[in-house]
């Protein structure tokens, strides 16, 4: 992240992340990458240390912080080198805040502080087959009986869901469309709610990407979170701390496939000299480098505003696609300065290139943001 906004906690924030990475994740990540498999002793590892309670209010087992500290512990686990990884240690990120934000007390000190330590692992179920970019279109029905909500219905593509503990579960309790869309808190051991093997994938491979099915789940109706058939709203303000995020991610991913370039330019060799001396790839480097740094600023300027309490719902849509496209073209210069090199497991940039390809889909594809944007915009009409 850009330190133009950072004060001394930021730094030692990023400091102590920076080491926690050193130490658990990059000397096993290629490990990690071939099994495609989290492994399960890190989320406890990342919690004793703190990096999971970064942002969360200190009484239910936080560090306390902002935005800024959120995407310090972002950038500093891409820099792990395997977005699978960050992904499943951020996975909680993406749903504890709706039990936070909108919770109850008892659920609050419930469900919080145990993942916050890493004891226990949450996700967030929104997906299903037939419906991703169009929540309201969600199918999973969920209905009252008594004390209980009867959940039925599947999930899929749900990030951390093989390992995860508690689910937080999208489900419709009313109407079709999006007023009829409730979120509820689904534990694992629940009878009727099951979890897929990990599925496999482009990219991200350490992390454990599931199907999540709920066959007459009996839920109890104390884990309805918010109101009944108010979930869309829920989950729509959820959507912007998640794409900022996702943003950081792509500017991280950027920055280490534009530092893996660098050097190589200088190690490889070819026609006498090396191939950072033709004016091509030195002139690609100085492009990659002004897309990193482009990209960087305006997540930064971004996050900045969020801080400051502005609704930045279309701002996060612009950057997160900014920062993907960037991303997205300097991993792929990358491989290319790698030459074939490039197009080698044994290569970092490999990874990069494969990992890069979730961000444009995950949190709500390029398309919806472009969609977002229009919309605040009042385009077209
Ligand atoms: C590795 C991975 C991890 C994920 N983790 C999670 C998770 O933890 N929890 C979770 O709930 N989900 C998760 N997802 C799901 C992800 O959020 C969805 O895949 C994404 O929102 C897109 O939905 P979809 O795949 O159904 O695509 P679709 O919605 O079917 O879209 C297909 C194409 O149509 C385009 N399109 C759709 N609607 C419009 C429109 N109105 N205008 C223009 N174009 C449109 C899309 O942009 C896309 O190009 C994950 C996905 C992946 C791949």
């Amino acid at each position: 992240m850009l330190d133009l906004f950072f004060d001394d906690t930021h730094r030692a924030l990023r400091d102590a992340a920076s080491a926690f990475v050193a130490r658990e994740i990059r000397p096993h990540v290629a490990e990690w990458e071939r099994a495609g498999w989290f492994p399960e002793s890190l989320s406890r590892a990342a919690g004793e240390a703190g990096l999971l309670g970064v942002g969360y209010p200190e009484s239910l087992g936080g560090g306390g912080g902002d935005v800024f500290h959120r995407l310090i512990v972002t950038e500093a686990l891409v820099r792990g080198g395997s977005g699978g990884v960050a992904a499943g240690l951020g996975s909680h990120a993406i749903s504890l805040p709706l039990i936070l934000d909108h919770g109850n007390d008892a659920q609050r000190a419930r469900f919080v502080p145990p993942v916050l330590c890493g004891e226990r692992v949450a996700c967030l179920a929104v997906t299903e087959p037939g419906a991703g970019s169009d929540v309201a279109g969600i199918t999973t029905r969920a209905t009252r009986d008594g004390d209980h909500f009867v959940l039925h219905g599947t999930k899929c593509f749900i990030t951390s869901g093989v390992r995860a503990d508690l689910a937080v579960v999208a489900a419709r309790t009313g109407a079709e469309g999006h007023g009829g869309l409730s979120l509820f808190i689904v534990e694992r051991g629940t009878p009727g709610f099951t979890a897929s093997a990990p599925m496999e994938k482009m990219g991200w491979r350490a992390s454990d990407t599931a199907t999540l099915y709920f066959d007459q789940c009996r839920v109890p109706a104390e884990n309805l979170i918010g109101e009944q058939d108010g979930g869309f709203y829920l989950l729509m303000s959820n959507f912007v701390p998640e794409r900022l995020m996702l943003a950081a991610m792509a500017v991280a991913t950027a920055k280490l496939a534009l530092e893996e370039a660098e050097r190589y330019a200088v190690e490889r060799a070819a026609f006498g000299r090396n191939i950072g001396r033709f004016q091509v790839i030195r002139h690609r480097l100085a492009d990659m480098a002004t897309r990193e740094e482009s990209a960087r600023a305006f997540v930064a300027v971004v996050a900045e505003r969020a801080r400051r309490g502005e609704d930045v719902v279309s701002e996060v849509a612009m950057a997160k696609n900014h920062a993907v496209d960037a991303c997205l073209w300097i991993c792929d210069q990358a491989v290319q300065i790698f030459g074939g090199h490039g197009y080698m497991a044994e290569h970092l940039v490999e990874r990069l290139y494969r990992d890069a390809r979730l961000l444009p889909l995950g949190g709500g594809t390029s398309e919806i943001m472009r969609e977002i944007i229009v919309r605040r915009r009042g385009y077209g009409g």
